[in-house]
């Protein structure tokens, strides 16, 4: 059964699914949407077309279950509504918390994660201002950065290579990041679009190059104290790379996207490094929902960077991203049985 927070009965734990429409490209190709999603909203069925050996087809049907199942309809301020509003208030009670989505690319997970850190700074800026809260002195702060390649680099100034460090209590330190103080939202979006437009590019296209990147932004909420504050509560947002990453990096590929053998090389590198993030950040967050004491964080340089969000009181939603048309039938239903492991 799923361990439930004793503060405020949340789950410590969400898996909910999105589904993203079919677009005119997919139409133009003759491709089908073949993903059905139940009234109830926590059911998701997938059609796969297949073939029998006497080449007749046929339909195999495959069901999951979720805490929610958002389908293609379902706008932006809904899906902040189901994932993140219900956390904010816990960010003030000492909760580390974490959004993620997790899909193949082209599956909507930049189009998720985009707005929903200026929805939750606009939330946690109206707690912090309530006249009821002033007297505690809380201030709100922002940090955007990236890992690509197993290598940390800060989105807010000029993708300046980052190292980590712990303290004795188990709070990452990630030297030289730059974080900054948000009393508005406009200054919130400001810092978004900055960081987005500093996420990797490479000669092969801005999209192309950032799905094989994680991008995390953190809001931290602090009390004023000394010089640097204390931390109250914290809450990453984390635009995950490709999941199909690694797992087929074919030679097939390697011709349709003209590289070559060098950077073939690295691509294949990079693949394995993500597959070991995604790997490791199923285990830790199902070593969270059993409370298990060791949490296997050193397992990549994303569950690393997490790590303090994997100790104490957490709180992790994760976004499964998924497309309906026929030709990403596999990687949805890798995105689907990943998510159904996590839950
Ligand atoms: P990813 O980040 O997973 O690679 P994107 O977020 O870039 O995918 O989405 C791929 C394309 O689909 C974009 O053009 C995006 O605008 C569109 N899209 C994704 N999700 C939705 C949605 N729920 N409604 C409308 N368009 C969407
Ligand atoms: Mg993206």
């Amino acid at each position: 059964d799923r361990a439930v927070g004793k503060d405020n009965g949340l789950a410590r734990i969400k898996v909910v699914v999105r589904k993203r429409p079919i677009n005119k490209k997919e139409l133009g190709r003759k491709e089908e949407d073949i993903i059905t999603i139940e009234d109830s909203g926590c059911s998701v069925m997938v059609h796969e077309p297949k073939l029998k050996v006497d080449l007749t087809a046929y339909v195999e049907r495959h069901e999951f279950v979720f805490d929610a199942v958002l389908d293609d309809h379902v706008t932006n301020d809904e899906v902040y509504r189901v994932t993140v509003e219900p956390i904010v208030p816990t960010i003030f009670q000492r909760t580390k918390a974490t959004c993620f989505a997790y899909g193949q690319t082209g599956s909507g997970k930049t189009y998720t994660m985009q707005p929903l850190p200026l929805r939750a700074s606009k939330d946690m800026l109206d707690i912090i201002q309530h006249p009821a809260n002033r007297g505690q002195q809380l201030q709100l702060w922002l940090s955007f950065f990236e890992i690509y390649g197993g290598k940390l680099y800060d989105l807010l100034n000029d993708r300046r290579k980052l190292c980590m460090r712990e303290d004795g209590r188990q709070q990452v330190c990630i030297v030289g990041l730059k974080e900054f103080q948000v009393s508005d939202v406009q200054i919130v979006r400001d810092y978004i679009d900055r960081g987005n437009s500093a996420r990797s590019t490479g000669s092969t296209g801005a999209n192309e190059e950032s799905s094989r990147s994680h991008a995390i932004l953190q809001l931290v909420v602090k009390k004023a104290q000394d010089r640097v504050g204390r931390i109250i509560g914290k809450m990453s947002f984390i635009d995950l790379a490709g999941s199909e990453r690694g797992a087929d990096t074919t030679d097939n590929d390697r011709q349709t996207r003209r590289v070559t053998e060098v950077s073939f090389a690295y691509i294949k590198m990079e693949g394995a490094e993500i597959n070991k993030s995604l790997l490791a950040l199923k285990e830790c967050i199902r070593a969270l929902d059993n409370d298990q004491g060791h949490i296997p964080f050193r397992g990549s340089k994303l569950t690393e960077v997490l790590r303090d969000s994997f100790v104490g009181d957490s709180r992790t939603v994760m976004i499964s991203c998924i497309s309906p048309n026929t030709g990403s039938c596999e990687h949805t239903l890798n995105t689907l049985r990943y998510a159904d492991r996590v839950k």
